[in-house]
């Protein structure tokens, strides 16, 4: 067969014949060989140290060289399958060590014939091997239980070249031998080992096995069958390592521009990725980890700042309000407000009204405390595109908020300007004739307010005279969608963009996934409001929860509202887990780990909630509501109002509540299972009480145990109520974990090492050398691997 090239794109289906490993990787995400090189481990394992059998200390993994003297299939009759035994004696080695010989026992079990057929042919007697694995004491012998076993072949013939897999085997050798010497062997099983996310289809050690199989046809070496060892490892500067470390690098071109690599001490990207996945030291490993960290944080930053300067050169609607002191449209918004402005809504919408006004768009993103004031800011927005004569939308998560916001913003621009401004809704399960009168209204071209739902700003969606589209509570969304509203384009110019988000981001990470944004902050809580009580209870302390009752009932004799928040929607399980949580409410999948699931009682739901409360004394005559994602739309807007005018002033829901409801007298919440919450969820979830200026209360009720780690996070939510501090915590808990979700990461999902919080540096660094790089060269005409490192970033996730 003639050396077909193979690229980072190449399929890795035509590189493998094992069908089931190719299916078993395509489970991982792994479909081409630049797939397969990126799937990297999550940690090093340490490097085995060579030791003597008479050496071995129990449960302390060594390796040695050995010969088989003895090998036998045993069949077990108690279950099916069977075990393999082997003796091996390991004198020779020993001896350079200063040991004495000593034996030990090898063994196998497996159900599957031929694989202990395999295994015996590997450890016929006379056959010199290399063992790695843990010892144990088994009646009275040293034993080995599935270690790893690399065959070497024999003296006779370890002159010749021996290569695995290679074209031309040694003559009269049918066998075939994982390595050609002693040392080779113990170097490779010694060297330090990458760790691999596996599966029950396949282990870690499989992984690797094949990705450096892979690694190893990419540099043109015919280690074609994966399933054997297949780097050879002694004499890194032969010509054979220079051949092939030089193919590698025309195979894997080099996406940093080498002026930065050389000045941050970088590997060359294929060096990286030999480093990563076949290291011959963990420093090696770690090095490479750095190289590709950083490099992923300057395709990034590079891309943002690409973006940001595209997007600063298309034209966008002016919207200049030629206000005469106080007359314009926006400044009697703000005067007929029964508050005043709190300075840094103040400043925010200055620093809009400034961007709006340019004929290229505005792209900025407006995070602030829950119950800050986003809403006002985001109108006065709207109302500038209105005055200048365009049509501004709202695009809210859910159904809920669009109408809470439809139902606010009418009335707050209710005289205003006659004729009244129209303020459209459109949602996603609108009545027909009322979703055309809705379209009708936003194709027309006509000034207004539109709200939508994401799910109705769909393709039918048209607004012809569109200058601003807001987005509301942008966590919700993931980035692509945040990019396909904006970038609907009207009659070629570019709406101006302004997006709203509750969950405080930390500046690297805002950075990191919003860098192409203009970041503005609302810090400040309007005047008058009382900070929330937070109280952590234990469910089982019967005690506290009925004083905790007693506590709702009083609150609502006084005329307040109690939320009720449960995980799951009712019982009926179609996951084996016991029940359906809701489409809408999204459960923080890092609060709690797989194994602990098992040992949990069942997550509390909002029917057994409901039913169990108002059985209770405390809410004898208290009408109660239910509302979950799962509700048609006409109900939950029913619910919705029947709770806000206190009809029924306990609402259990599930999390469909979490984003932006805004009932004054809501002035209590409970949170059932709390510790399955993400914290800055738990900061959103609590923000829904206390924004008409009354005390309020915060429940979060869990079974977790006193001093348990799942105690400890709602600890932090206890203990602050400063946002930006809990997403800080967050991150922090949750390790190198995604505190935005998979949704929010969006084609973000390409960072696969680069840690928002940790890596603040990095990506500060990035950031400046990407900014000098377009400086000079906007197009990278000059960095044409940057150039398609960056496209690829920029695309929408390919889903397989
Ligand atoms: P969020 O930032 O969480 O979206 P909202 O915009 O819903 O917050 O505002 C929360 C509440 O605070 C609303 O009832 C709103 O009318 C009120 N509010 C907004 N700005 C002020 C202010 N400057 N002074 C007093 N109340 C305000
Ligand atoms: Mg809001």
């Amino acid at each position: 067969m003639g050396r077909m090239s193979i690229s980072l794109d190449t399929p890795i289906n035509s590189l493998l014949s094992n069908k089931r490993r190719v299916s078993a990787l395509k489970s991982f995400g792994i479909v081409s060989v630049g797939d397969a090189l990126t799937y990297y481990p999550f940690r090093v394992g340490d490097p085995v140290p060579p030791r003597a059998i008479r050496e071995a200390r129990p449960a302390e993994a060594m390796a040695f060289a050995a010969v088989v003297t003895q090998s036998r299939v045993i069949p077990m009759n108690a279950r099916r399958g069977y075990r393999l035994e082997a003796v091996v004696e390991d004198s020779a080695f020993a001896a350079t060590r200063r040991m004495p010989a000593g034996m030990a026992r090898l063994v196998f079990f497996s159900n599957r014939r031929n694989y202990v057929d395999w295994m015996a042919m590997r450890l016929a007697t006379g056959t010199q091997v290399i063992v790695s694995g843990i010892p144990s004491e088994y009646m009275g012998q040293l034993q080995f239980t599935h270690p790893d076993i690399v065959t070497v072949a024999p003296a006779e013939i370890q002159s010749v070249d021996v290569q695995p897999g290679a074209a031309t085997q040694p003559q009269a050798h049918t066998k075939h031998y994982d390595v050609s010497s002693v040392k080779e062997g113990l170097d490779h099983v010694c060297r330090p080992r990458p760790v691999y996310h596996a599966s029950a289809r396949l282990s870690s050690d499989r992984i690797h096995e094949t990705i450096v199989g892979i690694l190893n046809m990419v540099g043109g070496r015919e280690a074609a069958d994966p399933s054997s060892v297949g780097t050879p490892l002694q004499g890194f500067e032969t010509e054979d390592e220079q051949r092939f470390a030089a193919a590698l690098a025309e195979a894997i071109p080099d996406i940093l521009p080498e002026t930065i690599r050389a000045e941050r001490g970088l590997m060359h990207r294929a060096e990286a990725f030999r480093a990563i996945h076949d290291p011959i030291s963990v420093e090696a490993f770690h090095k490479g980890i750095s190289t590709l960290r950083y490099e992923e944080a300057f395709i990034c930053q590079t891309a943002l700042l690409q973006a940001r300067n595209a997007s600063g050169a298309t034209p966008a609607h002016p919207c200049v309000s030629d206000e005469e002191q106080g007359e314009g449209l926006v400044s009697r918004f703000i005067a007929s407000l029964p508050f005043q402005l709190t300075e840094g809504q103040r400043q925010v919408i200055d620093s809009i009204r400034g961007d709006m006004a340019k004929n290229h768009p505005m792209q900025r993103l407006l995070q602030g405390e829950v119950g800050s004031g986003k809403t006002v800011v985001a109108l006065a927005a709207m109302l500038q595109a209105v005055e200048a004569g365009y049509q501004a939308v709202l695009v809210a998560p859910t159904l809920v908020l669009a109408e809470q916001h439809a139902e606010t913003i009418r009335s707050m621009t209710q005289g205003l300007e006659s004729p009244q401004i129209p303020v459209t809704l459109i949602t996603g399960g609108m009545k027909l004739a009322a979703r055309r009168k809705a379209h009708a209204m936003a194709a027309s071209g006509e000034p207004g307010i539109i709200i939508a739902t994401h799910a109705a700003f769909s393709s039918t969606f048209q607004a012809s005279n569109l200058a601003l589209v807001v987005i509301d509570e942008q966590h919700r969304f993931g980035v692509e969608q945040r990019e396909s509203l904006q970038s609907k384009p009207v009659d070629g110019s570019t709406p101006h963009m302004l997006v709203m988000t509750a969950t405080p981001i930390p500046r690297t990470a805002a950075m990191t996934w919003f860098g192409d944004l203009d970041i503005s902050w609302l810090t400040e809580l309007p005047g008058g409001r009382k900070p929330i009580r937070t109280f952590v209870i234990n469910e089982d302390d019967g005690r506290t929860m009925a004083s905790m009752f007693s506590h709702i009932r009083a609150r609502i004799d006084a005329g307040e509202r109690a939320y009720i928040v449960c995980v799951r929607i009712d019982d009926t399980s179609n996951d084996g887990k016991g029940g359906t949580t809701d489409d809408e409410a999204t459960l923080d999948p890092y609060a709690v780990g797989d194994d602990e699931e098992q040992a949990r009682p069942p997550l509390h739901t909002v029917a057994e909630i409901a039913e169990r409360l108002q059985k209770l004394p405390q809410f004898q005559g208290i009408g109660f509501a239910t509302l979950t994602g799962r509700d048609k739309d006409e109900v939950k807007t029913q619910v919705m109002a029947d709770f806000a005018a206190g009809k029924t002033p306990v609402l259990v829901s599930t999390t469909v509540i979490e984003v932006g409801v805004d009932v004054k007298q809501a002035s209590c919440i409970v949170i059932f299972d709390a510790d399955r919450y993400g914290l800055s969820q738990l900061h959103q979830l609590r923000g829904r009480v206390g924004r008409g200026g009354t005390n309020s209360w915060a429940f979060l009720v869990s079974r977790a145990e006193a001093g348990s780690p799942a105690e400890a996070r709602l600890q932090v939510i206890h203990d602050s109520l400063d946002g930006a501090q809990i997403a800080q915590a967050d991150l922090e808990f949750r390790g190198a974990g995604d505190v935005l979700g998979d949704t929010q990461s969006g084609m973000r999902s390409s960072l696969k090492l680069l840690r928002v919080v940790q890596d603040a540096d990095i990506i500060v660094d990035a950031r400046s050398h990407a900014e000098q790089l377009l400086a000079a060269d906007p197009q990278l005409e000059g960095d044409k691997q940057l150039a398609g490192a960056v496209l690829d970033f920029t695309r929408p996730t390919r889903h397989s």
